[in-house]
């Protein structure tokens, strides 16, 4: 019974830790608790969240807003709870000045960030984004219009942002093992909106002709459809989550 108990804490610790890097700490900690271990754990999440808000800055990651505004690149608070909403300043700063820039081309315009990276520690990846590990990646959400054809601020077809598809060509062949995942069953769940290619297109713009910009990934059926040709807007390859319900970043 002993050992099945190790075994269920481990687990925990391990989930925790791969999906908010601070929550296995956290749960580690409350099992040293003499009672009350649940309300300990989620204290001690709570104090280490905060927490990294201040400490982190001094090991090269900052805080993105976590509630949707127009006066600046923010993700949601889903992200935050899970201390997913960290980059590097010069990331930042792109954000901050792409969230200008769309607002002085089409005014209103909210940039949602989506997954960003985590707080500490390079080399640590954001699954299911394995390339999120350094701070220097965030994803954005595509941008939506409703059946009236009106722009839809900072909301996205899908509830956390991801797996609304575009759909479009692909070479890709459907692989069981692989992170691309279709999933065909949710798409008729999703908010029936169209994308707002005029947003789009522009945001697509402004990040490949931005020099701190490396690299953008984009299903090559949206970056056909929004007729961007820049190299640096660049397909992820068949064995990557697709790019047609976001746009990722990666700055130098
Ligand atoms: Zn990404």
């Amino acid at each position: 019974m002993k050992a099945l108990n190790l075994i269920v804490h481990a687990v925990m610790v391990l989930f925790l830790t791969i999906i908010s890097q601070l929550g296995g700490i956290a749960w580690l900690a409350a099992r040293f608790l003499p009672k009350h271990r649940f309300s300990g754990f989620l204290a001690f999440y709570v104090v280490l969240s905060a927490g990294a808000v201040f400490i982190a800055p001094m090991t090269g990651r900052v805080p993105l807003a976590c509630i949707a505004s127009e006066s600046d690149a923010a993700t949601s608070p889903f992200f935050c709870a899970l201390n997913r909403q960290y980059v590097t300043p010069d990331l930042k700063a792109v954000l901050t000045d792409l969230s200008k820039d769309m607002q002085t081309a089409h005014p209103d315009t909210q940039i949602r960030v989506l997954d960003a990276g985590f707080p500490f520690l390079s080399g640590f990846p954001l699954l299911p984004h394995l390339s999120h590990d350094d701070g220097k990646k965030a994803d954005i959400a595509l941008f939506y219009r409703n059946a009236r054809g009106a722009y839809l601020p900072g909301r996205t077809r899908s509830p956390i942002g991801y797996f609304a598809f575009e759909q479009g060509p692909t070479e890709c062949e459907s692989r069981p093992m692989s992170l691309r995942w279709d999933l065909d069953a949710l798409q008729p769940i999703w908010a029936d909106w169209t994308l707002d290619e005029s947003r789009t297109r522009h945001a697509l713009e402004l990040l490949s002709s931005d020099p701190r910009i490396d690299r953008l990934f984009l299903e090559p059926h949206l970056k056909d459809r929004m007729d961007i040709t820049s190299s640096k807007v660049r397909f992820q390859g068949c064995r990557a989550a697709r790019h047609d319900d976001h746009i990722h970043i990666q700055v130098r």
